[in-house]
């Protein structure tokens, strides 16, 4: 990962700033540094979860200090050049084995990122896409998200086929797909089938996702696949901000996940520096 080296001091004895926020042991000590939601830690404590995994314990720290600087940087200009935190503002690629924890790694940072944006901003379109290659894992994945944002205010929806993803607030009433509701969650997650399914009309669509920052990939050995490439990458290339953040989740090396993963954002980035450069 590319991290800015910010030499912050003339004076020699300055100690280097560190490049990673310390880790976190236990999930108690994520509420004094990222002021957690009570909401969301109590869900964390009744679904018994209190010493983090090794994976949480490094993942948790490096994604909630990203999202804290991104919804700073929304909230206010100044705000941004006051932060003296070490910010890694960084697409995560995480690679655990399976049993390992990696649900909750993304889930908590994701839940805690759309809190706190629910409390500055107003808008109601789903901000996050979590894809999973089958049904059943994203229904688990689903259901494991729902448990966490309890009372949050949070709404997580697992797509399924004949959904769709038309706007809230869908000026076309006209719309032939009118006599189904659009969805309404801050979080979907998907198998990339059901959600290009779902996606349906690019035009409607594009507007109901143009406000998805926060992109993750769980198995992203296998949704990068051949199998699932192509879908996965129909959706990927369906998200427009320019902010998105990506999570890469894999339980093993292979596939040479790492070289893949970077080939792809490349590919991505030069189709949309054409698109916007004509
Ligand atoms: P992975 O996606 O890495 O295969 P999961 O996220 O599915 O793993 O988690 C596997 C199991 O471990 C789940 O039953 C989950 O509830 C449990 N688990 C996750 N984190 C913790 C934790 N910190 N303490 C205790 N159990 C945990
Ligand atoms: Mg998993």
């Amino acid at each position: 990962k590319a991290v800015k080296d910010k030499k912050s001091s003339q004076s020699g004895s300055a100690q280097a700033t560190p490049l990673y926020p310390a880790p976190v042991s236990d999930f108690n000590s994520l509420a004094p540094r990222y002021r957690l939601s009570k909401a969301l830690l109590r869900n964390i404590k009744d679904n018994g979860y209190s010493t983090t995994t090794e994976v949480q314990l490094a993942a948790l720290s490096l994604l909630l200090d990203t999202r804290a600087h991104l919804l700073a940087q929304e909230q206010s200009q100044d705000q941004k050049q006051q932060q003296q935190e070490p910010v890694l503002d960084v697409d995560l690629l995480s690679i655990a084995p399976t049993g390992s924890g990696k649900t909750l790694a993304f889930m908590i940072p994701l839940i805690h990122a759309l809190v706190l944006a629910r409390r500055s901003q107003t808008h109601s379109g789903p901000q996050a896409i979590i894809l999973a290659p089958t049904k059943e894992l994203a229904s688990q994945i689903a259901n494991e998200g729902r448990k966490l944002a309890l009372n949050t205010a949070i709404r997580i929806t697992n797509v399924r086929k004949g959904m769709h993803l038309g706007s809230d607030s869908s000026p076309d009433a006209d719309a032939p797909e009118k006599d189904v509701p659009p969805v309404k969650a801050d979080i979907l997650v998907s198998t990339p089938a059901a959600l290009k399914n779902a996606m349906g009309d690019t035009n409607t669509t594009s507007h109901a996702l143009s406000q998805i920052r926060f992109l993750v990939l769980d198995e992203a050995d296998v949704l990068l696949d051949p199998l699932f490439r192509d879908q996965t990458l129909a959706v990927w290339n369906a998200l427009s901000s320019p902010s998105l953040r990506l999570g890469f989740w894999s339980a093993t090396m292979g596939s040479n996940i790492e070289e893949l993963v970077k080939a792809t954002i490349k590919d991505r980035a030069e189709r949309l520096s054409e698109t916007t450069s004509t």
